[in-house]
């Protein structure tokens, strides 16, 4: 069945570009609402649903269009949304970034498992792959193909000492989202950052952000918090980018070298690949194809 929040919860913190404070207040909402996400510092902004179309920049981060407002740094908070299994929630930002905490979901999926996830009285709606889709931009792809559950199978490869070639391969289930994934913490290196800070950008970057790498190794004093921490933070981004499309995923993906930006034009691709998916309901239920479904919704 379809699930919302318990009961209300808020975040605070700093904005990954501006270093300003934010705070997001996250609300239960009824069945068949989907994620939805309004500014409060401006009047009348409404409640707009979050989908791979309304994404408006994946410059460092996957920023969404909001009745014409943008609201960055989404990525986290949604993929906590799908990795803990809520489907329902209204997500009230007070400005232009949703806060970027420690660089991983962890502190979002406890405040989600302190708030309690409740089911609701309709059933969730699954996107069954049934033929492969895939999509590639300059050496990056992604592709899914059939297969009972979803997994993800991600290749980071940076020319770099400390990162180098890392492999993960994630089967997806809502307990062991928390233990493998949601602790992954974003990163940049050393020079990168000093770049973006000259612009006047990432002014929120910092080693209480990010893992912040040079060449002789990471710079944060603790240390990273699994040999793999880049790859797994990477399929942290592919589950906040991918929750987009709305529906629960069923298929194996295979990413190379993704970000934001192929996440998002994958997304889309996946959704208009109309006869490579059906949407299943509840059991019993048969089975609506995904040219069907994408005539619904027109
Ligand atoms: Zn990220």
């Amino acid at each position: 069945m379809q699930t919302t929040l318990t009961k209300p919860f808020k975040i605070e913190g700093i904005g990954l570009h501006s270093g300003k404070t934010f705070s997001v207040d996250v609300l239960p909402a009824p069945a068949d609402t989907g994620i939805r996400f309004r500014r409060t510092d401006v009047r009348h902004c409404d409640f707009t649903r979050i989908t791979p179309y309304n994404v408006s920049s994946t410059q460092l981060a996957t920023t969404i269009d909001c009745g014409g407002l943008p609201i960055s740094t989404i990525e986290h908070l949604a993929g906590s949304f799908y990795g803990v299994g809520v489907d329902n929630a209204f997500v009230e930002v007070s400005g232009p970034e949703v806060p970027i905490l420690d660089g991983s979901a962890a502190p979002i999926v406890a405040l989600i498992l302190e708030a309690g996830v409740s089911r609701l009285d309709k059933p969730r709606r699954i996107l069954k792959v049934t033929r492969p889709v895939s999509v590639g931009l300059d050496g990056k792809t992604v592709e899914i193909v059939p297969c009972d559950g979803f997994s993800i199978n991600f290749e980071l490869d940076y020319a770099h000492p400390v990162v180098g070639r890392q492999i993960f391969d994630y089967t997806f289930d809502e307990s062991s989202f928390v233990s493998e994934i949601a602790f992954a913490r974003t990163f940049g290196f050393k020079r990168e950052v000093d770049a973006l800070w000259s612009m006047g950008l990432a002014k929120g970057g910092s080693l209480e952000t990010a893992v912040v790498i040079d060449d002789g190794g990471v710079l944060n004093p603790g240390g990273l918090k699994a040999p793999d921490e880049f790859v797994r933070h990477k399929i942290l981004d592919m589950f906040g980018d991918l929750s987009l499309i709305g529906y629960r995923l069923m298929g194996r993906i295979t990413a190379v070298k993704s970000g934001h930006q192929v996440n998002n034009i994958f997304a889309r691709a996946l959704l208009e690949a109309s006869n490579s998916y059906e949407i299943i309901e509840s059991p019993g239920k048969s089975p609506v194809s995904g040219a069907e479904e994408q005539r619904a919704i027109a």
